[in-house]
């Protein structure tokens, strides 16, 4: 039984390792299209919406000369967020090395880059970060853009991703991010008729294989780990992704690590909190989200913005 045990156990590992490498694979095949291609993309507002999202999140929690580690930072699409926050240095980490190696290439091009940076490839999911980093690097903000849901196919894998936010971050810093917000998804699911397991508009689908109808009409499988589907979001995302159940993250495993939640948002209601603000208005403006640009941010892409959810963590003084 040991080594029945011990045989299924090699082949679920394999599967998860396989899982990330197609994932990274994904990633890495993305061409680096460059500004002109991407303003000609359909999903044109959506993009620019995600990013103001993100400067704001970033704008109320970085400080000058701060350290950051950006986990999962892909092309680095952030690297300017950086630069305007003023900080003084910056770890960028993701699985798709091919992605690593083009943010290290804008990065030495960056005109703005006061800030000193490293890249190291790694999947921070299955592998530790901290014998990668200057032994007393204390870290003031740790970011996930649009990446830790990847960390949920596995119980083992959320807690490792959580070891390495956690590891070297200062009493007192933060852990800020965006991820699919699982409530908005299972809900708008559940409204599907008997069967269907998938959602979606011309811009965006997720589609469950593991979700089952009840007879009295329930729709039940949506596990606290590895529930998975497969999203796809025009001209961006072709992968399978999983659920982050709230409350599993927050109670069952944050918690545990020292981090206390501050602040959670759909990104619709954060659209509708944010957007009056001076600044974060101004931004708006000038990115072209509102304002009767052409084109405007179409109904499609604004049901697709509500996929997400903003949070941040504090880390709690001992
Ligand atoms: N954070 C960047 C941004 O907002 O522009 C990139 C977001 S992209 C949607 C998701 C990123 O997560 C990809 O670059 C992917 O390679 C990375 N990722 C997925 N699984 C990972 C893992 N196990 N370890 C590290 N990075 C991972």
């Amino acid at each position: 039984f040991e080594y029945v045990r011990k045989v299924a156990r090699e082949q679920k590992e394999s599967d998860a390792a396989s899982q990330a490498h197609l994932v990274a694979q994904h990633y890495n095949a993305r061409p680096e299209v460059g500004v002109e291609k991407r303003q000609q993309s359909s999903i044109i507002r959506l993009r620019s919406f995600n990013n103001w999202v993100k400067s704001v999140l970033i704008s109320r929690h970085v400080r000058q000369d701060a350290t950051v580690l950006d986990m999962g930072c892909g092309k680095g699409g952030d690297l300017q967020k950086w630069a305007r926050g003023n900080i003084g240095y910056l770890v960028g980490t993701d699985i798709a090395e091919v992605s690593l190696s083009q943010m290290k290439e804008r990065y030495q091009t960056m005109r703005n880059a006061r800030f000193k940076a490293e890249f190291i490839p790694l999947d921070s999911y299955s592998e530790l970060l901290a014998p990668r980093l200057a032994p007393n690097i204390r870290f003031d903000l740790v970011s996930m853009q649009f990446c830790m849901h990847y960390s949920f196919e596995s119980e083992k894998k959320a807690r490792t991703m959580l070891q390495n936010v956690t590891a070297n971050l200062a009493e007192g810093g933060w852990f800020i991010g965006t991820i699919p917000d699982a409530n908005w998804i299972i809900k708008k699911v559940r409204t599907m008729p008997k069967g269907q397991h998938e959602i979606g508009n011309h811009v965006y689908s997720i589609k469950f294989e593991d979700i089952k109808d009840t007879d009295d009409g329930n729709k039940v499988g949506f596990t606290p780990f590895g529930c998975k589907y497969w999203f796809h979001l025009t001209d961006a995302v072709d992968c399978p992704e999983y659920i982050v159940p709230f409350p599993t993250f927050q109670s069952s495993l944050a918690e545990e690590y020292g981090l206390e939640l501050k602040f959670k948002q759909n990104f619709h209601q954060f659209f509708e909190s944010a957007s009056h603000e001076g600044d974060h208005n101004t931004l708006l403006r000038r990115m072209k989200v509102v304002g009767g640009y052409d084109p405007e941010m179409s109904k499609e892409e604004w049901e697709a913005a509500g996929i997400y959810l903003a949070f941040a963590f504090q880390k709690k003084k001992r």
